[in-house]
């Protein structure tokens, strides 16, 4: 049996931590990576034809040495986020630059300077050795992994760490990321695993629900309170399903936009009654040739709003960008807030900026999350009060594909990968809480069937 075999047979049997401490740590696992040498291989393709099936490739890469704030995690589900998609397709820049500011930071930065870049930013799994430095976390210990990669030596990270001046995110910004059998983690990446979920549903939360419980619930955010309603655009998507749960869950009304009749049942049986198809609507927010915007569109968009629910939005959950930030600025409540996290169509926005200022609205940007949001909202999924949005599961050798599906707009929720896992199904160690609450946390499962 390979080194690597051992420690999922270990996992898979439910071993006990001085059986997991003494098997050997193989020195090369596998890894779904890009390479350095390939950055200009889509030079001169449309964003939309790059492809990430080209650039991923999985393969052994060694496994740097541990350092002692470090944990090695026996990776068995990791996800796909955009941020892989970016990774794969070399943009808005190579991954490799973040590598290498990482390099020159330190000695155990200087791990992270490879040719090669292992991707992913979700884990779930079993801690497999810890640093000397390592308090809270013991091998044998199921864990889920957030992806705020902080220096907890600066000072600047000690009020809201993702304030930190040398703040990334681990996997994108940083190597030996989650779409691997075994991963290099921080030890204030790791929380509690989900008992009630599978390895793959406990997997796909921890980024895009942390980055929605910031944006929505968080004074670091727009701090939501019970009956203010909230435009969530892509709200199937990955961090807007979140989104949805987390208006729901606070008293919230939700106004949730999708772009197709399938997704609006969807997003419907999520609890969102409020919903805009924005494809049958036919939006053109945009002219043709991309130069110019409609604010007779953007109207038509706010009336659609009051129609639903009567009123306008007091928050905007902003991401698309490019394409749909004017809309957003323009919709948002006298007083209200656009809270936005990402540029999806461009980051070169445009908006009146007179609805802005004459309407006292807050333009507000929002980054994943600090270690306790990413905890509180972990814990929410622990208590079952938010549930896993997981759509489709691939294997490791198929992360090209399954970042295909994201980059392409063609999945809902999150899309898994199944690392030592042999299939999906299992991890799961609390079947009682699994059985009151299945039916919404395989809503999205089912749904893509
Ligand atoms: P997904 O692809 O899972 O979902 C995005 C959704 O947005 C899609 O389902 C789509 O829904 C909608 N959408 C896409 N393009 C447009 C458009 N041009 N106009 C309107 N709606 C659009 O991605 P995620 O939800 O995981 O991530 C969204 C963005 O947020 C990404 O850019 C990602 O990098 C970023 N992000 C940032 C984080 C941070 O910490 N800063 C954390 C997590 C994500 P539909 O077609 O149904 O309308």
């Amino acid at each position: 049996m390979t080194e690597i075999d051992a420690i999922r047979t270990a996992i898979l049997n439910d071993a006990p931590a001085a059986e997991l401490e003494a098997l050997p740590i193989p020195a090369t696992v596998r890894g779904a990576l890009v390479k350095a040498d390939e950055v200009e291989m889509f030079a001169g393709v449309a964003s939309d034809d790059k492809d990430p099936r080209k650039s991923t490739h999985v393969e052994q890469f060694p496994l740097p040495e541990l350092a002692p704030d470090e944990a090695y995690v026996g990776v068995m589900a990791s996800a796909i986020n955009f941020n892989t998609v970016w990774t794969s397709i070399f943009e808005p820049l190579p991954t490799f630059g973040f590598l290498k500011r990482l390099g020159r930071e330190s000695v155990w930065g200087a791990r992270h300077d490879q040719p090669f870049h292992v991707m992913g930013s979700d884990a779930s799994g079993v801690v497999l050795r810890v640093g000397s430095a390592v308090r809270n976390w013991n091998p044998g210990d199921k864990v889920t992994v957030h992806c705020l990669h902080v220096d907890d030596q600066d000072p600047s990270a000690h009020d809201d760490s993702m304030m930190a001046t040398n703040q990334r995110i681990w996997g994108f910004e940083s190597n030996f990321g989650g779409l691997a059998e075994i991963a290099v983690v921080k030890a204030n990446q790791l929380m509690p695993k989900p008992a009630h979920l599978t390895w793959e549903e406990a997997a796909c939360n921890a980024l895009c629900n942390s980055t929605s419980y910031r944006m929505i619930v968080s004074p670091n955010g727009s701090q939501m309170t019970q009956g203010q309603s909230v435009l969530v655009w892509g709200a199937t998507g990955g961090i807007g399903a979140y989104a949805v749960q987390y208006v729901k869950n606070g008293g919230g009304t939700p106004v949730g936009v999708v772009s197709s009749e399938k997704r609006a049942e969807l997003l419907r049986e999520l609890g969102c009654d409020a919903v805009i198809d924005r494809r049958a609507e036919n939006y053109k927010f945009w002219n043709a040739e991309d130069t110019e915007q409609d604010p007779a569109e953007w109207l038509r968009f706010g009336k659609k709003i009051r129609s639903l629910i009567g009123r306008d939005v007091d928050i905007v959950f902003e991401h698309p960008g490019r394409s749909t930030m004017g809309a957003s600025v323009f919709v948002a409540k006298r007083g209200g807030m656009v809270i936005t996290c990402a540029a999806t169509s461009g980051f070169k926005i445009e908006y009146d900026n007179r609805y802005l200022w004459m309407n006292l609205k807050t333009l507000k940007g929002c980054h994943f999350a600090n270690y306790r949001e990413a905890w509180e909202a972990n814990r929410l999924v622990c208590e079952a009060r938010i549930h896993p949005t997981l759509s489709k599961v691939y294997s490791l050798d198929d992360t090209g594909e399954a970042a295909y599906q994201v980059h392409r707009n063609l999945a809902e929720g999150k899309v898994g990968v199944l690392c030592l896992a042999p299939e999906e199904g299992l991890g799961v160690t609390d079947e009682e809480t699994r059985a009151q609450h299945v039916d919404q946390i395989t809503l999205f499962r089912r749904f893509a069937v």
